[in-house]
């Protein structure tokens, strides 16, 4: 039987590894290598470059030169614009392409070059057929992203047996031989594109997630943006290849200067003759870069708000991620967490190590090993009145089942339309639609339907639906796989938002839901006053008169408080004509 690999697909950097004794080790390239640059080049004629070759073309020719992929993957055009040296393609609201040389490539695809490199690597070491992964993905993937990535595994001939959140993996690497320990960790992932925090709970071999939050738009990249912008490196009129070299050139100098106080950067014949030279200091770079660090603190607080937990509670904090090699990030965590950071782990290598590891659980060579993961964002259906019905909340373990039973809202209807939805806002047009499709079923007096949805997420975070009417056995099961409408910042915004309008929504929920109780109650109102409304005296009909109009105006009024009064009130006043309807309805 084939191994299973252990695959860290990163933004900047990818690696591979695979079990051998018992133990997790990663794969050199033919070169020794085990660091494998996510960058592919496409040559005019040939195959594509991948790797440390491609890395090197990326000066030289850009527009050729396909790097941060990950960025993309399971997105849409018109999401957030990035900068990047090769063109980006596609209409408003497609997937996302990469255009080089006249030819168009999905992110996927990209990926998936990156994929059968590692996988030829891996098969040169271990002197076999690779043809099974595990690969890792951001925490805060959402589900068009993962999606994709397990695309690109199958487009490079591997069946990919798990994905697995990057945190999560790193916490595996770390706790392997900590096994019979009790502890709380919190796992501070920076890297080149994406931030992630995880919190977890360790216990006797089972690993379990306790929360999650992140931005899958965050990292060192946009450390580098803001030191290419800043006004002590303009220069005018550059050109993409030198725009290049002065990036290259940077990210070096924020390289050194984890170590170093000062770099020099000097570009000889970088515009025509003349040389470029200037130097950096740690102070410069961190004064560019605190802003950029800063902006994991409420991703922290979330997660251990979430996880019932205060920064007191946690026995270590690991870091992971190239960009934790920063020491104001260190810096940073040693404040927001109150201790000493754990940098035990290579910040390079935990992910990779981690995903072996859970490769080694799949295929029996790692036991008494548990992982219990958790999903990112809350998953529900829309139902009456434009509400979202939380179905899964976010930050339940994963895999998880869940369902619940709608209902119809009119009677005869032949059809009920399910709109899956994601996020953390009480009203559906203030989350992203998943998708949507329709469960016809026999027509039936209002209410009197019974469908049952059924949301299930794998162990991969992969969301499958079913809805099914209990009467007929009907029923639908339904992948999402089209690119979800998400750009990070309106996930974090999704999550600012829902706090900060958490008064509000509830308040738009209290109306919505009382406008539905109206909506029966008039009507049934009316009905039994034309019914049974002579055998009241004057006083009872002109109370609920009175109460029919505050109703009335606390619905043109929009206010969701006084209707849900004046919808009570109105109750309390009918209450003998409900008698008197009900006793002629019984004949008595
Ligand atoms: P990763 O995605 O984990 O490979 O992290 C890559 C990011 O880490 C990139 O933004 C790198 O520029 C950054 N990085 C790598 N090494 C260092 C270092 N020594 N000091 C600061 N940042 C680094």
């Amino acid at each position: 039987m084939s191994p299973i690999v252990g695959i860290d697909l990163g933004t900047t950097n990818s690696l591979i590894g695979a079990m051998d004794a018992g133990f997790p080790i990663l794969l050199a390239d033919a070169e020794g290598e085990r660091l494998t640059p996510s960058v592919v080049h496409f040559p005019p004629t040939g195959e594509p470059l991948v790797g440390r070759a491609a890395s090197r073309m990326r000066a030289l020719e850009p527009a050729a030169t396909v790097y941060s992929a990950k960025r993309f993957i399971g997105r849409r055009v018109g999401e957030a614009a990035d900068e990047v040296g090769f063109a980006l393609t596609g209409e408003r609201g497609a997937p996302m392409r990469m255009r080089v040389r006249g030819h168009d490539y999905a992110p996927e695809e990209v990926s998936a070059l990156i994929l059968k490199k590692l996988r030829a690597d891996a098969e040169r070491a271990l002197g076999c057929e690779v043809t099974r992964a595990v690969i890792t993905v951001p925490a805060y993937f959402n589900d068009a992203q993962r999606q994709a990535t397990k695309c690109a595994g199958e487009l490079a001939g591997l069946t990919v047996e798990r994905i697995v959140n990057e945190p999560t993996a790193a916490a595996l690497a770390y706790g392997l031989d900590k096994l019979g320990d009790r502890s709380k960790v919190a796992v501070f992932d920076l890297g080149g594109g994406t931030f992630d925090i995880s919190i977890l709970e360790f216990n006797e071999g089972v690993f379990q997630v306790l929360a999650t939050n992140g931005d899958t738009r965050l990292g060192g990249d946009d450390i580098d943006e803001a030191l290419i912008a800043d006004f002590k490196f303009q220069i005018s009129n550059l050109s993409p290849e030198a725009h290049a070299r002065l990036r290259e050139a940077l990210v070096m100098a924020k390289h050194r200067l984890s170590s170093e106080d000062e770099a020099r950067i000097e570009l000889p014949f970088f515009s025509g003759n003349e040389s470029f030279a200037r130097t950096l200091t740690r102070a410069e770079l961190e004064r560019i870069a605190r802003p950029i660090v800063e902006r994991t603190r409420a991703h922290c607080l979330r997660a251990l708000q979430d996880a019932k937990l205060t920064p007191a509670d946690l026995d270590d904090v690991i870091l992971v991620g190239g960009q934790t090699r920063m020491p104001l990030v260190r810096e940073f965590v040693r404040g927001m967490f109150q201790r000493e950071p754990n940098v035990s782990q290579n910040p390079d290598e935990a992910v990779a190590l981690g995903a072996t590891i859970q490769a080694g659980i799949l295929s029996g060579a790692v036991q008494n090993v548990v992982l219990l993961d958790v999903t990112p964002l809350s998953l529900g259906i829309e139902t009456f009145g434009g509400l979202m019905n939380v179905i899964i909340p976010r930050n339940s373990t994963i895999p998880i089942k869940a369902g619940e039973m709608f209902t119809n809202a009119v009677a005869g209807q032949r059809a009920m339309l399910i709109k899956v939805l994601q996020g953390e806002r009480e009203l559906v047009r203030d989350n992203w639609a998943l998708g949507e499709f329709k469960l016809a079923f026999e027509p039936a007096p209002k209410g009197h339907a019974r469908v049952g949805v059924q949301f299930e997420i794998d162990a991969n975070g992969i969301l499958h639906v079913l809805a099914r009417d209990t009467k007929t056995g009907a029923e639908k099961v339904v992948a999402m796989t089209s690119a979800v409408d998400v750009s990070d910042e309106a996930v974090e915004k999704m999550l600012e938002e829902s706090l900060e309008h958490a008064f509000e929504d509830m308040s738009d929920r209290v109306f919505v839901e009382a406008r539905l109780k109206s909506d029966e109650l008039l009507p049934a109102v009316r009905q039994a006053l034309a019914q049974v409304g002579a055998e009241l005296d004057d006083t009872e009909r002109a109370l609920i008169a009175q109460r029919v109009a505050e109703v009335e105006a606390a619905i043109a009024a929009g206010a969701g408080q006084p209707l849900k009064r004046a919808n009570t009130a109105l109750d309390d006043a009918t209450q003998r004509l409900a008698t008197i309807l009900i006793e002629r309805a019984m004949g008595t």
